[in-house]
């Protein structure tokens, strides 16, 4: 971090800033121009409230060089990070995870139908959800307590790790015995949630918001990591633009980029991405192609009838060529195949 000061700065002034950046364990650089003075700190900054510093009397300006994530910064960690998610199925460092389910737990028949299917096609993980963020307060909100309860059956009778979305901490006790958190994308910035999901002992699943950069999302991970929990996906679900042709825009180019900045496993779910369950397969393919460590989808046996994203939900017959091609993409890239 570099911090320009105004000119002449008061010396006593200086020198309490200087010691206060010593106080919390940084190297600090003076540079002393005809016109300037520069501080250069050196150490882990990420600590450090710019604002506050950018607030001082003699402060001119402040200037990041490091990243204010940490945990997050593959700079810190070189090495991907590998997890269990359940079954002892791994996430990161070249195991992939194929995620499918419905958007919502509808009725037993329904989601351990679904289960079966997914599963006989290779699917990895069971999604569901059992609580759900709809826009509209008059839409189906879920099945709540009782889907978690039926997605406890579809794990029983298929053995597939299941991932739900928690919307609230006080939902948090319902969570014991599901394998993954998912944190949605309205949530992303729920920070007192963020914060109590650090001192989970679950992998969470931590969408991308509707209109949040790829810093935030890391800032998010941040949170969570701070707290002592260092197993977090993160997830592309695509972005708001100005494009309304499909529900938002898929940003295929997050998956190099976040593990470019980052140690962490990266999914990309291609069914909240687009809205339209033809699109689904083509962008699950360009994000196998793109290295994603996992892929999400909404795999539902009625779409036309679905409680919740009917239109982008694909079919299981629809998922089963999905998931051959993905292990095509896979090892024609030389990923290998599976989990
Ligand atoms: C979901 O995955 O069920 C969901 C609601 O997704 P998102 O938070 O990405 O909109
Ligand atoms: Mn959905």
């Amino acid at each position: 971090m570099i911090v320009l000061l105004k000119n002449q700065p008061k010396e006593t002034e200086l020198q309490n800033l200087i010691d206060w950046f010593r106080g919390m364990g940084l190297d600090v650089h003076v540079s002393r121009g005809s016109e300037h003075m520069l501080l250069g700190l050196i150490g882990d900054t990420s600590r450090i409230d710019i604002d506050l510093i950018q607030a001082l009397e003699i402060v001119e300006s402040v200037k990041r060089i490091q990243e204010p994530y940490k945990n997050a910064n593959r700079k810190f960690h070189p090495n991907d990070s590998v997890f269990d998610v359940g079954a002892g199925n791994p996430i990161g460092g070249g195991h992939f995870q194929l995620i499918a389910g419905p958007c919502s737990v509808e009725s037993e028949e329904q989601i351990c139908a679904i289960a079966r299917a997914v599963k006989a096609s290779g699917a990895t993980m069971l999604r569901g959800g059992a609580f759900k963020p709809r826009t509209s307060p008059y839409a189906f909100q879920g099945l709540r307590e009782e889907g978690i309860r039926l997605l406890l059956a579809a794990k029983a009778e298929t053995g597939l790790p299941i991932v739900t979305e928690l919307m609230d901490i006080s939902q948090l006790p319902l969570f014991a015995d599901v394998d993954v958190i998912q944190v949605g994308a309205r949530s992303m910035q729920n920070f007192e949630m963020l914060k109590e999901l650090g001192h989970t002992d679950k992998p969470i699943l931590l969408k991308r918001g509707l209109s949040n950069t790829l810093q935030e999302l890391l800032m998010s991970a941040e949170y969570i990591m701070a707290g002592g929990n260092e197993r977090v996906i993160l997830c592309e679900r695509g972005i708001r633009t100005f494009e309304p042709q499909t529900r938002n825009t898929l940003d295929l180019s997050a998956v190099p980029m976040l593990k470019e900045l980052s140690h962490l496993p990266v999914v990309v779910d291609p069914s909240h991405a687009t809205g339209i369950w033809r699109l689904v397969r083509p962008m699950a393919l360009a994000a196998a192609a793109a290295g994603t460590d996992g892929i999400m989808v909404e795999v539902h046996n009625d779409p036309p009838h679905a409680l919740c994203d009917g239109p982008q939900s694909i079919t299981p017959e629809n998922f089963d060529g999905l998931a051959k091609e993905v292990a095509a993409v896979r090892a024609a890239i030389g990923l290998g195949v599976g989990a």
